[in-house]
């Protein structure tokens, strides 16, 4: 399997917490929230030798001050490079803050692979105007996948859940056809606008994963998103440690998908997505 979505917190960020987040109140939310758990590099290794998880592109966590994101990102920057066949590193960044563009050139010269995932409505930065375009243009540049969340804008309520969703995650994308985007947790529900014939032509580029999904969406999503036709751009996502991987795999089964469209979603979209060109390939 390979898992495009998950969190690790550097140890020496968890252990003085509150100093964090006295400062950064979407930060505070999450990491005071019940379900909240914190993970390591040693920890997700574990857990990827368990379950069968051979790659995984690891984030920090997106906080609103560029500092903060920095010290995530020299974490799971250092684990990518200790561990080069299981992780490729994910960028954070605060796009309304100095730095940002710098940060991710940072980032990217240090190997990361993509960046995200990076929360709009938390973080506090607009999907459109001048830095939203700015954003997607440095992705471009350094060829680097873009980690979205987008929630729904309906149905229950729970923490991290703001009011940026699938317009502006559309309107994002349309603007930006020719950047690889992966929005998180389904897309917020975007992918079932796929429906409509032209968002389908102009999201060819737009990936979604399925991160958080056991908690959001009834497992027969899995068979929706056959009959749409966006299986060859779903990724599994798991959200570790919010959820195991396992779970994911055994709902595809049980919907009633086949070996090769669990092997697709599991892990060759995300080979596709991550390693269709040379620069990202780790030397074997
Ligand atoms: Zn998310």
């Amino acid at each position: 399997m390979f898992d495009v979505h998950l969190h690790l917190f550097p140890p020496e960020i968890t252990c003085c917490i509150d100093k964090y987040t006295a400062k950064d109140p979407f930060l505070h939310q999450i990491c005071s929230s019940k379900g909240h758990k914190y993970a390591t590099v040693e920890d997700l290794l574990q857990v990827m030798e368990r379950c069968g998880v051979e790659m995984a592109a690891v984030s920090g966590f997106a906080a609103k001050d560029q500092g903060l994101c920095r010290l995530m990102n020299d974490y799971v920057l250092e684990a990518a490079r200790r561990y080069p066949r299981r992780l490729l590193a994910m960028a954070v960044v605060s796009p309304e803050q100095p730095g940002f563009a710098q940060e991710i050139r940072r980032a990217a010269e240090e190997g990361a692979a993509g960046v995200g995932e990076l929360f709009p409505w938390g973080q506090g930065f607009p999907l459109e105007g001048k830095e939203a375009d700015r954003l997607a243009g440095l992705c471009r540049e350094g060829n680097l996948p873009l980690l979205l969340h987008v929630n729904e804008i309906v149905g229950h309520h729970y923490t991290g859940k703001g009011d940026i969703s699938i317009k502006e995650a559309a309107f994002f994308a349309s603007n930006h056809a020719e950047q690889d985007i992966i929005f998180a947790h389904w897309g917020g529900g975007l992918l079932f606008y796929e429906l409509m014939p032209e968002l389908h032509r102009q999201f060819q580029r737009v990936w979604y994963d399925t991160a958080a999904g056991p908690f959001l969406y009834d497992k027969k999503i899995y068979r929706v998103i056959r009959e749409i036709g966006v299986l060859p751009r779903v990724l599994l996502g798991t959200d570790y440690p919010l959820i195991s991987p396992l779970r994911y795999r055994r709902e595809m089964e049980e919907a009633g998908l086949t070996p090769a469209e669990i092997a697709m979603i599991c892990s060759e979209n995300a080979r596709r997505l991550f390693f269709s060109t040379e620069q990202h390939m780790h030397a074997d």
